[in-house]
C-alpha cells in the first residue's frame, strides 16, 4: 500500500522532492493544492509538470473522505458521516460559530474529529467503546476530516460565514473562493487520541502549519480520558496544545465505577501528569465533567474536583450526561447540574454548565458513534438492496 501524500510534512516532502532532483519551489505548489485548493486528483494539479504528476501518483496516494451522510441545519451542529478507504465509517462533528466551548471567545468554527475507529477504552457511559476499537486512524483521514468539511462548506449555498482568521492561524495565500472554514479544532470525535500517539501528532502538526491547516496550536484541543504517561509526553512536544481532561469523577472510587482507564493510571498518576503539562504550558487545560446521575453529581464531589481544579488552573467544563441507548446511566435534574455549578463557584472555580443549546453538541461531540454508524449502515444496505 503506498503512503498517503497528505500524511508527510513538508520537510519530508522536502527531502524526497529533493531525492527526486525536483526543485523547491514545486512542494510549495504541490502543498498550495493540497490545502489551499484542496485537490482530490493529481491531474487537477495543472502547473505540475506531467512527469512530476506521475511519480507522484506512482509513490503516494491521495485519498479523499467519501461524505455518506449530513445532518444538521444551518443553526445547529452538522454531522457527517464519512466512508474510508476499507469501507470503515468515522463521524466529524462542525459546530456553529456561536459556540465557543474551547479557547478564545473569538472562535468562528469548530471542527469535533475523530482518531480511531471505535476505542478500547471501554468506558461505562459511552457509545463509541462499545465494540471496542477496529484501527487507528492514518494522519492523512485526521486530517481528511477538516479538508473534507472545507470542501463540502465551498459547494454549500453560503448559510455560514467563513471564520476569521485569529492572530495565530495565519492565512495561506488562499484563494478568494477557498475561504477557510475551521480555525477551532476539539479532538473528541470517536477514539482516544493520545492511544493513536504518532499518527495524532504527525496529523496535528500538518493542521497546524502555516503552509498545511494553518490552525493556531492554542485553537486545538487534544481530549484524553487520562493517559498518564502521553499526556506527559505532549508536555514535552514543542506545541501549545490545549488539554482536555475526561475527568468524571474527582475520586478514584468514581472514576473506577466508570472508566476502566483509571485501573491502570488512577488519579494520582494522572494529576502528577497533568502537573507537568500545566508546568510546561500553563493555563491549558479543562476537566470534563459529564453529571450522571447518582454517579458523579453528589455535591461532596464538588470539594476535590475543585480542588484539582485549582491545581492545575483549569476551568471545569460540566456537560449534562447525553443518554445511550441500551446504557442504563441518566442525566441529573437540572436544578442539580445548577446546584453543582453553584457548589463548583463557590469555591472560586471557573466553570461552565452546557444549557440546552449544546444538547446537540454533547450528542455530536460526545456521543457520535457506533449507534448512528450502525443505523446508517443499516439504512445505507437496505437502500443498496433496493
Ligand atoms: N477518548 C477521548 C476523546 C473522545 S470522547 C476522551 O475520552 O476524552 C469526548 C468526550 O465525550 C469525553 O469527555 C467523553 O467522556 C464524552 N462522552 C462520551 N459519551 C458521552 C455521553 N453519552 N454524554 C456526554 N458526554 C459523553
Ligand atoms: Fe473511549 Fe473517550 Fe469513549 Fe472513553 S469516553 S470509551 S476513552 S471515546
Amino acid at each position: 500500500m503506498l503512503p498517503d501524500i497528505k500524511s508527510l510534512t513538508r520537510e519530508e516532502l522536502d527531502r524526497q522532492f529533493k531525492a527526486w532532483n525536483e526543485p523547491a519551489f514545486r512542494v510549495a505548489q504541490l502543498l498550495d493544492w493540497l490545502y489551499v485548493s484542496r485537490a482530490t486528483e493529481w491531474d487537477a494539479m495543472s502547473n505540475l509538470p506531467k512527469a512530476l504528476r506521475g511519480k507522484l501518483r506512482e509513490n503516494f496516494s491521495l485519498k479523499i473522505l467519501e461524505l455518506v451522510r449530513q445532518q444538521g441545519t444551518p443553526d445547529t451542529t452538522r454531522k457527517f458521516l464519512w466512508r474510508l478507504a476499507d469501507g470503515q465509517f468515522i463521524e466529524s462533528v462542525l459546530i456553529p460559530a456561536n459556540a465557543a466551548l474551547y479557547g478564545e471567545a473569538s472562535d468562528r468554527h469548530t471542527l469535533c474529529i475523530s482518531t480511531q475507529v471505535g476505542c478500547a477504552y471501554g468506558c461505562k457511559f459511552c457509545a463509541s467503546g462499545l465494540n471496542g476499537l477496529k484501527r487507528n486512524l492514518e494522519p492523512h483521514e485526521i486530517i481528511e476530516q477538516v479538508l473534507a468539511v472545507e470542501r463540502w462548506h465551498e459547494k454549500e449555498p453560503r448559510s455560514t460565514p467563513p471564520a476569521e482568521p485569529g492572530p495565530e492561524a495565519p492565512q495561506p495565500k488562499s484563494k478568494p473562493d477557498a475561504p477557510r472554514l475551521i480555525n477551532n479544532l476539539v479532538i473528541m470525535g470517536m477514539g482516544e487520541p493520545l492511544a493513536n500517539y504518532e499518527n495524532l501528532i504527525q496529523a496535528l502538526k500538518i493542521l497546524n502549519a502555516p503552509w498545511g491547516g494553518g490552525i493556531g496550536a492554542r485553537k486545538i484541543t487534544i481530549s484524553t480520558s487520562g493517559l498518564a504517561p502521553q499526556i506527559r509526553r505532549l508536555a514535552h512536544e514543542p506545541f501549545q496544545f490545549r488539554l482536555a481532561i475526561s475527568l468524571h469523577g474527582a475520586t478514584d472510587a468514581v472514576r473506577d465505577r466508570i472508566m476502566p482507564v483509571n485501573k491502570k493510571y488512577p488519579l494520582r498518576e494522572l494529576a502528577a501528569a497533568c502537573d507537568d503539562y500545566q508546568k510546561l504550558k500553563g493555563r491549558m487545560i479543562t476537566l470534563e465533567y459529564i453529571l450522571i446521575a447518582g454517579v458523579n453529581d453528589a455535591l461532596a464531589q464538588t470539594y476535590p474536583l475543585a480542588a484539582l481544579a485549582k491545581r492545575f488552573y483549569a476551568k471545569v467544563n460540566l456537560i449534562p450526561y447525553n443518554p445511550v441507548e441500551g446504557l442504563p446511566w441518566q442525566r441529573p435534574s437540572e436544578e442539580v447540574c445548577a446546584g453543582f455549578l453553584a457548589a463548583l463557584e463557590k469555591q472560586d472555580v471557573t466553570a461552565t454548565l452546557r444549557q440546552e443549546k449544546g444538547r446537540d453538541i454533547d450528542a455530536a461531540c460526545g456521543q457520535l458513534r457506533l449507534k448512528t454508524e450502525q443505523e446508517l449502515e443499516a439504512q445505507l444496505k437496505t437502500e443498496a438492496a433496493e
